[in-house]
């Protein structure tokens, strides 16, 4: 028995491709074609059907040994169907275009745009995160988001060194990845890569200060611009916050005062689900800030205003008086919320710590548990008179 010479069908026939000529359009063998042309595309078949493939990532066409390597990386893909299903359509020229970085991005950012203006996402950070592609992604553009893998973004993270500060080379890292997580969570690729360690640290070491010292800052300033400082320390609120709370939200009588919103650049910010709103207590000291602030003003208006030009404080102006009053040895931040915090530390539980800082993560609050160095001092001078006190209790015994 015979079989007939000619199959309709066959199976190897799936695995095949063929480079053609972008002129004649005859199969191409060599880097010059018969017609002397020199580039080309590549045409595959799967399950019967013919594609062609005509540009290559960044949209140039193929040479013809840009076509052969398009065409074996075609060919694995095929190979690999087993694993993963081959689908033909991932491999045509709009696909392959819509896959660039840039298009990818430009959708990211669309979301987080949105996200912006719904609230959920801060203006400021926005506002960073959009500028990153034109500063430093430009080196992903024209490269497929699903071929970026751990090699390239070593080799991303090498051209950031220009970058003064540690701390940046993280920001703009952290930025790419927030995308590529972004990608996977909608489905856009597979998996994220494998993403390059910045080691180190070189930020400032944060210092706290006491209350006494506290007291020492606040007098060398003027009275009427003391407040809001002195309402940060006892309370742990943020200069941002601090900046934006509203008279509607403070309630003397419960000894209270909602943190709702916050000025992040120069927008005012709901606080929104994710980082719930929640009241502030307030000790003597606190509730006499609050009491003596809203006397006189209309509920909308804001509780600590700029005596300078009759609004509410900025972020900028805050740090400006601290400045110029202070010296600033002591930043801001440090001598308000960074005191507050490991001062309350060590005054009660973790999770009533954490919800006075009002951390979302517990993990933030951890990172309070530095105690000031002469608490330290205390315990091991302790420990060291615990062993006196035995010694000498047992010397009386032994009388
Ligand atoms: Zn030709």
């Amino acid at each position: 028995m015979t079989l007939p010479l000619t199959s309709n069908y066959n199976p190897f026939d799936d695995m095949k491709g063929v480079i053609l000529c972008n002129r004649c359009h005859k199969k191409m063998d060599s880097p010059v074609c018969q017609c002397g042309n020199t580039t080309g595309y590549v045409r595959f078949y799967w399950h019967g059907k013919r594609y062609n493939r005509r540009r290559d990532e960044r949209g140039h066409t193929f040479t013809y040994q840009e076509a052969g390597r398009a065409l074996s990386k075609l060919n694995s893909a095929m190979d690999n169907h087993d694993r993963v299903p081959f689908d033909p359509l991932f491999f045509l020229d709009t696909k392959i275009k819509e896959r660039q970085f840039e298009n990818q991005i430009e959708d990211y950012y669309q979301d987080k745009e949105k996200e912006t203006k719904a609230g959920e996402l801060s203006p400021e950070y926005f506002r960073i995160i959009s500028g990153y592609n034109a500063t430093y992604f430009t080196y992903f553009h024209g490269i497929d988001v699903t071929e970026i893998n751990l090699k390239m973004l070593a080799d991303f993270k090498r051209t950031l060194d220009i970058l003064p500060g540690i701390k940046s080379r993280k920001n703009v890292l952290n930025s790419l990845r927030a995308f590529f997580n972004w990608l996977h969570q909608n489905g856009r690729i597979d998996k994220v890569p494998v993403f390059p360690t910045i080691k180190g640290d070189n930020s400032r070491q944060r210092r706290a200060i006491r209350s006494d010292q506290q007291h020492e800052l606040l007098d060398l300033m003027p009275e009427n611009v003391r407040d809001p400082f002195a309402f940060m320390m006892e309370t742990g609120v943020r200069p941002g916050e601090c900046c934006a709370i509203l008279m509607q939200s403070c309630d003397p009588d419960n000894r209270v005062v909602w943190i709702e919103r916050t000025l992040s650049g120069h927008t005012y910010r709901e606080t929104t689900k994710e980082n719930t709103k929640l009241p502030v207590p307030l000790n003597d000291v606190a509730l006499e800030i609050v009491r003596r602030n809203m006397r006189g003003k209309l509920s909308l208006g804001f509780l600590f205003v700029n005596p300078i030009n009759g609004k509410g404080f900025t972020y900028r102006a805050l740090y400006d008086i601290w400045v110029r009053y202070t010296g600033n040895t002591v930043r801001p931040y440090e001598a308000t919320r960074h005191s507050f915090c490991t001062q309350v530390v060590p005054l009660t539980d973790g999770y009533t710590a954490q919800r006075l800082m009002r951390h979302a993560d517990k993990r933030s609050t951890d990172n309070y548990y530095h105690a000031f160095s002469d608490t330290l001092l205390d315990v091991v001078q302790r420990k060291n008179n615990v062993t006196e006190l035995k010694k000498i209790k047992s010397s009386s015994e032994d009388k």
